[in-house]
């Protein structure tokens, strides 16, 4: 189905002169539609309910989506007949575990049994994801969805402290290019100020090229995926750069590790704040000032599972997601291929959102041994960090014995040095496991279509 998204339509219509007089008259958050602005003013509110509110919030809308879904999806239909379960039986948060986990591929194999039956009734267009190393797949958001989805950015953005008509720099693809429809590496957005800098090419002469335009810019905010900032903020310390002091820098769309987010801070000078969500639209997550990762309850029910149990605080589990909203095509137990760990503090900020430790990131940035170990890429960004001589890596697993470090070296390469990086690679795997590992020196990393640039990369089955 061919769309025409807002944003694209928004940058048309700003162009016409007695349009751009008429948008500057749309009171925030009107202008960015009505399905956003209602969500807006609900979430902006339901974040301050106690954490029991919030829970009977989310029971109902559980029962909703619970009870649509079997009228409505024919593939829940079937499930739940199958099963023998009446949408009455599920009540709560704790009895959705009587419905299977659902997988991406159950999706691609049954598509049309998981759009509803009128969909086409509830608007919204269809969301791409997957990139290079999962198979694309589209889900349908509805229209309501799509606004939630912007809404909860609008929060996230509130909650720092970002207010609407501040200039921002985005560093990602601009819309019109992620749409094809040109090779633009900047678009600039009058109605909220936002300059898009595409991160597809990031050679150190193009960095500049950026850097000159954020001081051009004067953004009071930046936002990109923690690997471009990183690679952004390298180059900065690295070439003892000036840059326009930003007030705020927001990551999203992959894990930030912690020595990423100390030379993003280092370089750019103030905090970093994060942002998790994924297309399909089953459970978000921004962090607050106070630097609580608050879950968005509201919009997705988030499990985080060991064994299809529930981990305790403080553990690390799978997460698998619910949509509350979407009546387009509502994902249950969707597996969302991200590890994270929950939490039971509360934060100092008040909001009785949930609170996450942290997102871990795709189960398929582990690198996966043949005795079944799975190791997170994040032990290994540790050893690449303390590399003097190397300016971007990223390891690539092929095959369940065989791991490639791809490296854009900066300078010369000597020879000590590459089996030193081996030998504690080695180390971290295991001695004993059979795994071949070598380097590989490349003129860039390739980022994903999306512009990722995910620190490993595992094509073994996890
Ligand atoms: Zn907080």
């Amino acid at each position: 189905m061919k769309s025409v998204s807002f944003d694209y339509l928004a940058n048309k219509l700003q162009l016409l002169p007695p349009i751009k007089k008429m948008a500057k008259m749309v009171p925030f958050p009107f202008i960015y539609g009505l399905h956003t602005a209602f969500a807006y003013f609900e979430l902006r509110e339901t974040q301050w309910l106690n954490h029991e509110e919030i829970e009977i919030l989310q029971n109902k809308r559980l029962r909703n989506i619970i009870k649509f879904a079997y009228h409505n999806v024919p593939f829940y239909h079937e499930k739940m007949k199958e099963l023998g379960i009446y949408p009455y039986e599920i009540r709560r948060k704790k009895d959705i575990k009587k419905l299977p986990i659902i997988y991406r591929e159950d999706i691609i194999k049954n598509y049309d049994k998981f759009l509803s039956k009128h969909y086409k009734i509830y608007g919204g267009r269809a969301q791409h994801t997957g990139g290079t190393t999962g198979s694309p797949l589209s889900i349908m958001l509805s229209g309501k969805t799509m606004g939630y989805k912007r809404a909860k950015n609008l929060r996230f953005y509130d909650a720092i402290n970002l207010k609407h008509g501040k200039k921002v720099i985005h560093f990602r693809p601009p819309p019109s290019l992620q749409q094809g429809r040109n090779n633009l590496v900047y678009e600039y957005f009058e109605f909220n100020r936002s300059l898009y800098i595409s991160n597809l090419e990031l050679s150190d002469e193009i960095i500049e090229k950026h850097l000159q335009k954020l001081n051009e810019f004067k953004p009071y905010a930046i936002l990109g995926t923690p690997s471009t900032l990183y690679l952004i903020s390298q180059y900065i310390l690295r070439n003892n750069i000036d840059v326009h002091p930003v007030k705020v820098t927001l990551c999203t769309s992959e894990t930030l590790y912690p020595y990423q987010r100390k030379v993003i801070e280092d370089a750019f000078g103030c905090d970093i704040f994060e942002e998790w969500g994924q297309g399909e639209m089953v459970g978000s997550a921004f962090e607050c000032k106070n630097h609580g990762f608050h879950l968005s309850e509201e919009i997705g029910l988030v499990e985080f599972l060991k064994d299809n149990e529930d981990v305790a605080a403080g553990e690390e589990g799978e997460i698998v997601g619910t949509t509350l909203i979407n009546k387009s095509m509502p994902l249950i137990r969707y597996y969302v291929g991200d590890a994270g760990i929950p939490s039971d503090d509360v934060c100092s900020c008040g909001r009785g959102l949930s609170l996450v430790d942290r997102i871990l990131g795709k189960t398929r940035e582990n690198i996966v041994t043949k005795s079944g170990k799975k190791i997170p890429g994040e032990s290994f960004t540790w050893i690449v960090m303390e590399q003097d001589w190397i300016k971007e890596s990223q390891i690539f697993q092929p095959s369940v014995n065989k791991c490639i470090i791809k490296i854009v070296p900066l300078g010369n390469v000597e020879k000590e040095k590459e089996n030193n990086l081996i030998r504690q690679v080695k180390n971290i795997i295991g001695k004993k496991e059979e795994m071949e590992i070598s380097v590989e020196y490349v003129e860039k990393i390739y980022p994903t279509q999306a512009g990722k640039r995910p620190f490993v990369i595992s094509k073994v089955k996890q």
